[in-house]
């Protein structure tokens, strides 16, 4: 991934009193100072994990990070981690990176799938950092040759109080250990179906499937295409009250009310081969299982989705017809995967315009150099590039949405599937049927002014 320069707004973030706490299974000497270097900061009796509070507006901590009023050695390291966390938080990122390279130092997040940089504190600070993340996640401090990975949870403060659950990981380099804090969403942040991005055909077709009493509906699509969320659309649909719903999850990613989450945990022995006939002990309606990535997981899945449960899971594959030769792959038998899989839906997400979009001034040509024909783009409105703006950042995106290529399987698809058809025989039938590709129904946002040519191209290209 790149790395893009990025412009912050003025007002820094720790004005906007988060504080941090370590994940859930913890409690007591999280307040402790790691690096015994950094100065222990007071508790606050009203904070009922002893973390120390942050910095409020005008306490002149870490204003102008390195560049301005307050040099970085004068602030602890605590306090300057909640500023970066709550940073993150506030600017939507999805991942934090705290990399330490042999001349610098350098943190960076991600926004809308793109690494932006953050803060170069100072390189000495390396250890600090690094130890005081693993307190906060509960992590061996004293570890630093082997990667570790935990939880923690973050408060951020601002109009609408929110616990964060970040998972951490820390990874030892060269130059020392890099930590990763991943920025798990909420459920808040799980869209309705019908804001999901479904074209309204694609939209018909994934209800049609989640009306099936049992079978199998699948999601593909690399990783950070965001399967999960909307796999967790689909379950919010079906979860009426009148409905048993379980997930099997490794981790499960996000915590959903009214449905029964369950984790796998290998070392402990509860593996997905234990785990499901638990589950089916215990009278279930829909089954999410996180991902079918190996025969045995995928022969229990498909086992479980003929009889008499529906099915919910995602896969590694570029597009849907994919998904039918890769679970034969997997060891299910053709004629079985054609009698048990609905419904694929292949999945990108592409970056949303913000509103200080501009007008695309490419010429026909160009288009057609891009790949684009006129066919697809033949009408009067105009498109949109991305312009820039203080509320994007100058990035010219906000925020990002889904683009899906979503495949009823059909009675010819099931008898291609009968006579050993591949994976190009299958996305023919499917275009035949009249089913998008990824681009088309990228270049469908295109059109709509939703995103841009550029966002589109790179997100579908072969
Ligand atoms: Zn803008």
């Amino acid at each position: 991934m790149n790395s893009v320069p990025i412009a912050f707004p003025a007002s820094p973030a720790w004005s906007r009193s988060p504080t941090l706490s370590p994940g859930p299974s913890s409690a007591g000497d999280e307040g402790r100072s790691p690096a015994g270097g950094e100065g222990e900061q007071p508790r606050s009796p009203g904070n009922a994990n002893g973390v120390p509070p942050l910095p409020r507006a005008g306490e002149g901590q870490g204003e102008g990070r390195g560049e301005g009023s307050t040099p970085y050695h004068a602030t602890p390291v605590a306090h300057l981690l909640d500023g970066w966390l709550n940073e993150a938080v506030s600017l939507g990122a999805s991942d934090l990176h705290f990399e330490p390279y042999p001349a610098f130092y350098r943190i960076r997040v991600r926004i809308d799938g793109v690494l932006h940089e953050l803060a170069r504190p100072p390189l000495v600070l390396r250890e600090a950092i690094a130890a005081r993340l693993k307190v906060l996640a509960r992590l061996d401090i004293a570890e630093k040759r082997l990667p570790q990975d935990g939880r923690l949870q973050l408060r951020a403060g601002g109009p609408v109080p929110r616990v964060v659950d970040c998972r951490l990981s820390t990874l030892p380099t060269l130059a020392g250990e890099k930590v990763v804090v991943r920025l798990l969403p909420d459920a808040s942040q799980v869209p309705a179906l019908d804001a999901v991005g479904f074209e309204p055909e694609q939209l018909a077709a994934v209800l049609h499937a989640l009306g099936r009493p049992h079978g199998m509906v699948l999601i593909t699509g690399p990783t950070g295409s965001g399967k999960t969320v909307s796999l967790y659309s689909l379950l919010a649909r079906l979860d009426d009250g009148s409905r048993n719903l379980c997930t099997v999850e490794d981790p499960a990613e996000i915590a959903l009310p009214g449905i029964n989450q369950v984790n796998l945990n290998e070392r402990a022995g509860m593996t997905f081969c234990n785990v499901l006939p638990a589950l089916l002990r215990q009278d279930p309606d829909v089954l999410l299982v996180g991902e079918i990535r190996d025969a045995a997981t995928a022969a229990i899945a498909v086992r479980a989705a003929q009889t008499g449960h529906l099915l919910l899971s995602t896969l590694h594959t570029n597009d849907a017809p994919a998904a039918l030769v890769r679970l034969a792959d997997l060891g299910v038998p053709r004629w079985q995967t054609a009698s048990t899989v609905h419904l694929i839906t292949a999945q990108r997400l592409v970056r949303r315009l913000c509103q200080c979009r501009l007008p695309d001034m490419r010429t026909a040509s160009a288009m057609a150099q891009a790949g684009v024909g006129d066919d697809a783009l033949s009408d009067d409105r105009p498109l949109w590039r991305p312009g820039g703006c203080a509320s994007c950042r100058q990035t010219g995106y906000r925020g990002r949405c889904a683009v899906h290529q979503v495949v009823p399987v059909s009675e010819a698809m099931r008898e291609l599937m009968r006579v050993n058809a591949g994976a190009a025989r299958l996305a023919e039938q499917a275009r035949r049927e009249g089913v998008l590709s990824l681009r088309e129904a990228g270049l469908r946002k295109v059109r709509a002014g939703l995103t841009s040519l550029d966002e589109v191209l790179a997100a579908t290209a072969p």
